[in-house]
């Protein structure tokens, strides 16, 4: 309900992971403090907004899935206003601003927020402040931070300039119209109130702190002088909102401390997670307004243990057997690449194309689960059922009880299959734990975690390492939050995703797929290192029963467990529908994955219909060691014996290189092995119509793929630079540049 005169603005959302709807969410509540006040709805929500009558500023937050694609909630919106028959002067009416979340890892970076901004503004829309682009591959706070910080004053200088308008407009009715009602006067016309005074509205938080600057702030130093920021010293939480407001010009550039190029400062690379040094441990801080508490958490004892195992949405999931386990790569290599065969002829509907992925979803560890019932002070209610609703007296906009928390489950089923309880803290999350910290040292360390000052600690020590709450807790022992904070901040547990390594035709009813355990070094806030959740749990699943030789049969005892999956269809990511066309795969260590089953469904297809002409085909793959590493080795050998494949060209970047000449001429990464056929791949990309698939790893390989694509089309075509990256994004368009990759 929008509050007197408070003016008011939309805030928008389309999320598909609920990080664009927690920075909606934050822009809400953060509002009030900038004495505005805001209404929040998600994109699919449209009986809660109605953008052709809006007459208040808009923020749209949103994110990007897929290959470029609006989030689910987003796409009954994007589909409206892509509409032909819209006018271009639809949204004439309309002042706006837009941020936009994606990842450079991935093509398309923020495409749903681009295709929305410039259908806006072809429907005549205006953008009242610059769009940002937040990149999730370098962290997102980077670009939301400052963007927010100056939206503000962008918000006020829209109202003001709407309101001038509109009484301009007025003005111009009423001489036009020769008032002819006698008591109506233009002073009248309520105009949103726009006299908000920054200083009284947003008080930064002062915690100024009396150390020695030459000493670091230990968090077990409870001596420190920093100030208390409890809600009982600092007169509510509402004082604590801080976000100084900007002063109208937004960068969204990021700044120099914050980015790893740059450097991290001398004082954030000589700190640790549980302590600063100065400058920071001197600042004064901005820290973000504290998230209204928004939900109630009541257990109910009940008789009977609960047998509930594997995730709750079973309607859409298939528990499907393990029949085979092979591990791939040999016992010393550095990676363990495993192959699990999984027994899908139960489920025909689980039918899959070379190409598709689907959905594992595994729980969490139980001895992490186990530490966060000690942690919360909870291990003698795992078996209570646990009754989540939303406060009655909350302020948070929009507040809802998370649609990923079930009622009538165990506590021990909601945080074994429900929650990310391995989640990077957020900073709005580390806001709130401040209100359950006790010693004042740690108090002050949290602060500056989620401050602005504190943005480079916050990045090297907690969302580079991919800290998670538990390990944070561990690190600040006084902290003690309830388990509704917990249930408030941490999202959805989510599946992790595997390309299809296998085709129906040549393994009717049986779905092949290949992981690395990830592996995660030891850091600060974890001393020990760990696995990847879900490549882990597998990994012990599997074990019993696991084989060594690629070809080994399972033996007869070998009892492998059940794991629930779904199916991810992918439409675009498919060998080409005409056979003739030849294509080319990149598609280094795992990579390769889906890429076994392009070639085995090839290898089918040519054995049906051996008189048909089908195209060339090419495989580039790499990996560490020839010996170690080379996944599926037999198997691609025997695809060139049989012609399916026509080239595999393959390297290996940590053999050593026997002779000079070697060293000079061996491709080390499939990007040299590319460059080294540089004519006929692009010979067949750009004279032939091929298609040209990559596969794996996005942070390093996928780039390098890229941007030796561009210097092979520029040499080809004896182009510069832009002419070559317009010829790729055309053959992305085309659909002939297909990429699935990963983080
Ligand atoms: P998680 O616990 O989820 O960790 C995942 C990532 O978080 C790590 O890789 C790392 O980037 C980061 N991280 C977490 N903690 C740390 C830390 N302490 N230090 C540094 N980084 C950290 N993978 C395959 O192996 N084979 C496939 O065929 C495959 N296909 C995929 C298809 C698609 C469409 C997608 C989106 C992904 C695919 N993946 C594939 C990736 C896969 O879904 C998982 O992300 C991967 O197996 C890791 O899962 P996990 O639960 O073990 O790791």
């Amino acid at each position: 309900m929008p509050c007197e005169g408070k003016p008011r603005f939309v805030v928008l959302y389309g999320s598909q992971k609920g990080q664009a709807q927690s920075i909606a969410e934050w822009i809400a509540e953060e509002a009030e403090q900038h004495g505005l006040v805001a209404d929040l709805s998600c994109l699919n929500q449209n009986e809660k907004f109605n953008l052709e009558k809006e007459r208040a500023p808009v923020v749209f937050i949103v994110s990007t899935t897929g290959e470029g694609e609006p989030p689910e909630n987003a796409l009954r919106f994007v589909r409206g206003i892509r509409k032909k028959t819209l006018s271009p002067d639809h949204y004439k009416h309309l002042c706006y601003a837009l941020l936009a979340l994606g990842d450079t890892n991935y093509a398309d970076f923020c495409n749903c927020g681009k295709k929305i901004d410039s259908r806006l503004q072809e429907l005549g829309a205006r953008q009242f402040y610059p769009t940002g682009y937040a990149d999730d591959g370098t962290g997102l706070e980077v670009v939301v931070d400052p963007w927010i910080e100056g939206l503000w004053n962008g918000i006020r200088e829209a109202l003001s300039k709407m309101a001038s308008d509109r009484t301009a407009h007025l003005k111009e009715t009423v001489e036009d119209s020769i008032l002819d009602i006698p008591n109506l006067s233009i002073l009248d016309v309520h105009l949103n109130p726009l006299s908000i005074s920054d200083q009284q509205n947003c008080e930064p938080v002062i915690a100024s702190v009396n150390m020695d600057s030459k000493h670091a702030s230990p968090v077990s130093s409870s001596a420190s002088a920093v100030s208390d920021l409890s809600p009982a010293s600092s007169a509510g939480s509402t004082r604590l909102a801080s976000q100084s407001v900007g002063t109208g010009s937004v960068s969204i550039s990021v700044p120099k401390a914050q980015t790893k190029d740059d450097g991290v400062s001398h004082a954030a690379l000589a700190a640790s997670l549980t302590s600063s040094l100065p400058p920071l441990s001197e600042s004064s801080l901005n820290v973000p307004a504290l998230p209204p508490p928004y939900l109630d958490v009541i257990f109910q004892e009940v008789d009977t243990e609960e047998q509930s195992i594997g995730p709750l949405n079973k309607e859409s999931l298939y528990q499907v057997p393990i029949s085979k386990a092979v591990q791939l790569s040999r016992g010393d290599s550095v990676k363990t690449a495993l192959l699990v065969e999984l027994d899908i002829s139960a489920y025909p509907v689980m039918d899959y194309q070379p190409g598709d992925s689907f959905n594992v979803f595994c729980p969490n560890r139980e001895a992490e689960v186990d530490s966060v019932l000690h942690r919360l002070g909870l291990q003698d209610k795992e078996n209570h059922h646990v009754h989540v609703t939303l406060k009655k007296d909350t302020n948070k906009k929009g507040a809802q009880v998370p649609s990923h928390i079930p009622q009538n489950v165990s506590l021990l089923f909601l945080l074994t299959w429900c929650l990310e309880i391995r989640s990077v803290p957020k900073k709005a999350f580390l806001r709130a734990l401040v209100e359950y910290t006790a010693d004042c040292a740690q108090r002050r360390r949290l602060q500056e975690l989620c401050s602005k000052q504190g943005a480079a600690d916050y990045n090297l020590h907690v969302r580079e390492p991919s800290l998670s709450v538990l390990e944070l807790l561990a690190a600040f022992p006084s902290c003690s939050p309830p388990l509704s904070l917990l249930i408030e901040h941490l999202p959805r547990l989510q599946p992790r995703p595997y390309s299809a390594a296998s085709s129906c035709l040549r393994h009717p009813g049986k779905l092949h797929f290949v992981f690395n355990v990830v592996e995660f070094p030891a850091c600060s806030g974890r001393p020990a290192g760990g696995r990847g959740l879900c490549t882990g749990w597998l990994f012990d699943l599997i074990k019993p029963g696991l084989v060594f030789p690629v070809k080994a049969e399972p033996t007869s005892s070998l009892a492998l467990p059940k794991v629930h999956v779904s199916l991810r269809p992918n439409c675009s990511f498919r060998p080409p529908s005409d056979p003739s066309v030849p294509f080319i795969m990149v598609g280094p260590g795992t990579g390769v994955a889906p890429f076994i089953g392009f070639l085995q469904q090839r290898e089918e297809e040519r054995r049906k219909n051996p008189e048909a002409s089908f195209g060339e085909t090419w495989l580039f793959y790499g990996c560490r060691h020839r010996d170690g590493d080379y996944l599926f080795r037999e198997e691609l050998e025997s695809f060139v014996i049989s012609g399916t494949l026509s080239h595999l060209k393959v390297c290996f970047s940590r053999d050593e290189r026997k002779d000079e000449e070697a060293v000079t001429s061996a491709p080390r990464y499939v990007q040299h092995n590319l460059l080294l056929h540089c004519q006929q791949v692009t010979d067949l990309l750009l004279r032939q119509n091929g298609c040209f698939y990559v596969c794996g790893d996005a942070k390093n390989m996928a780039k390098d793929v890229n941007e030796t694509l561009i210097e092979m089309i520029q040499t080809e075509l004896q182009s510069d630079k832009l002419e070559a990256m317009k010829r790729l994004a055309t053959l992305r368009e085309e659909k002939r540049y297909l990429q699935d990759i990963w983080a």
